[in-house]
């Protein structure tokens, strides 16, 4: 029986990824993702009862024509649309005004207008699959319910969330920061919860999402207590293309020095550095997975990057005090990268912290499982699903 479904919207940029779950029994029914809007290979992909469909578009598409053909050609026809009780928006940026995930009211969609300067690629684009929503389901106009990435981090205390900037600058104009990934750590933080038989409320672990964009969060008693990413997902860890924490000099230094333009030394920290600036090959995990022992500039980039993600490890664990109850590794790269796992974990042995070999060679390609030695804190692989998550949310908030 179908019964009462979620419908989950995540709009990026030029792409929207969608998806219909029976929450009830944790049952993702179709997935799908459009992409290209902005040119002619724009197409929509999606999967339901494990068979993949595909329709290219050949134009330039939007949000607007993608929405109306998921419900005309895909809800309807595979008679889901009926059994639809509310949509989950995931929105990258709810400034400080939201703690927890909220049935969107025209506040609401203030609050995220103004919380667009801090993700002007993503946060005006998401009120438009609102405001479309709306038009298109008017029905539930009332039951649309926005899932912020930044909400987990918003417990964190005022020292991991300032800057040591002039305090003007976040009293009057709110740079501080926020985080990202929130709904990745607070799914898989649920989820050890459950696997160690740890109630959340006194669960303390570190979160470890690694995909594309990369962050790691220290949770003390199920809260998020300090985050890698800051004002935006640039900062912290080194990532496929991102070169995370710098010495923010650099910039005056290629500025000034160099002659680069502004906005090109942005599209150098967040397009062209990381594993793809220090190999010039690829910002893929798999590749350089299989090329760790035969090329030294990936041999390089690869403990770059393990360096950063141990030294964020070992200054999190301290912040957690006596009782740890797990690392978790999640995302692209922390679900299946058995390389990277094995080569940070190692250089946290002094932390009470061994993997077992076997078991991490086991566990990738979405199987959840320990991959720690029994004399070790306990080290997690959990498959993240931020559209559970967002499906989770919304059923619940709608049902209160
Ligand atoms: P996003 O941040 O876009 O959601 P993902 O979480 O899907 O990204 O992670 C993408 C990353 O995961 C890429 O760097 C990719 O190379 C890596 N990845 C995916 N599968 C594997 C694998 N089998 N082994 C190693 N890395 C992998």
């Amino acid at each position: 029986m179908l019964n009462k479904l979620i419908f989950v919207i995540n709009c990026g940029s030029s792409s929207l990824k969608f998806s219909v779950i029976n929450v009830q029994k944790k049952k993702i029914l179709l997935f799908g993702l459009a992409e290209n809007f902005n040119n002619k290979n724009s197409y929509i992909k999606w999967n339901i009862n494990n068979t993949q469909k595909k329709k290219n578009f050949y134009i330039k598409i939007n949000h607007k024509i993608i929405l109306n053909y998921i419900t005309n050609n895909i809800l309807k026809k595979y008679l889901l649309y009926n059994n639809i009780i509310a949509v989950g928006h995931r929105i990258v940026h709810g400034g400080e005004n939201f703690v927890n995930s909220v049935i969107i009211t025209k506040k609401v969609i203030e609050a995220i207008q103004k919380a667009s300067i801090f993700a002007p690629l993503h946060n005006p684009i998401q009120l438009i699959g609102i405001k479309e929503i709306t038009k298109i389901l008017p029905h539930l106009k009332n039951k649309q319910v926005a899932v912020f990435d930044t909400a987990f981090h918003q417990t964190m205390p005022e020292e991991s969330y300032l800057y040591a900037l002039p305090i003007k600058f976040y009293e009057k104009y709110k740079i501080r920061r926020y985080g990202a990934h929130g709904t990745s750590h607070k799914y898989v933080t649920q989820i050890a919860s459950k696997i160690l038989n740890i109630p959340l409320n006194i669960l303390n672990c570190i979160s470890c999402h690694l995909g594309n964009g990369s962050s790691i969060t220290a949770i003390k008693n199920g809260k998020s207590i300090d985050t890698s990413m800051g004002l935006t997902p640039l900062e912290g860890l080194v990532m496929g293309t991102r070169c995370g924490n710098i010495d923010p000099a650099i910039i005056f230094y290629m500025f000034n020095e160099l002659n680069i333009q502004i906005d090109k030394i942005y599209k150098i920290l967040t397009e062209k550095s990381g594993i793809l600036g220090l190999t010039n090959i690829t910002s893929d995990f798999r590749y350089i997975e299989n090329n760790y022992s035969k090329d030294n500039k990936i041999k390089r980039a690869t403990n770059i990057f393990i360096h950063s993600l141990s030294k964020y490890i070992a200054s999190y664990r301290i912040l957690i005090g006596k009782k740890m109850d797990a690392i978790i590794f999640t995302g692209g790269i922390g679900e299946n990268s058995v390389l990277i796992r094995k080569k940070t974990i190692k250089k946290l042995e002094v932390l009470n912290i061994f993997i077992d070999n076997k078991l991490n060679n086991e566990i990738k390609f979405g199987k959840t499982g320990l991959i720690n030695t029994i004399n070790s804190i306990p080290i997690l692989v959990i498959p993240t699903n931020e559209e559970l998550m967002i499906a989770q949310d919304t059923f619940n908030i709608i049902n209160r």
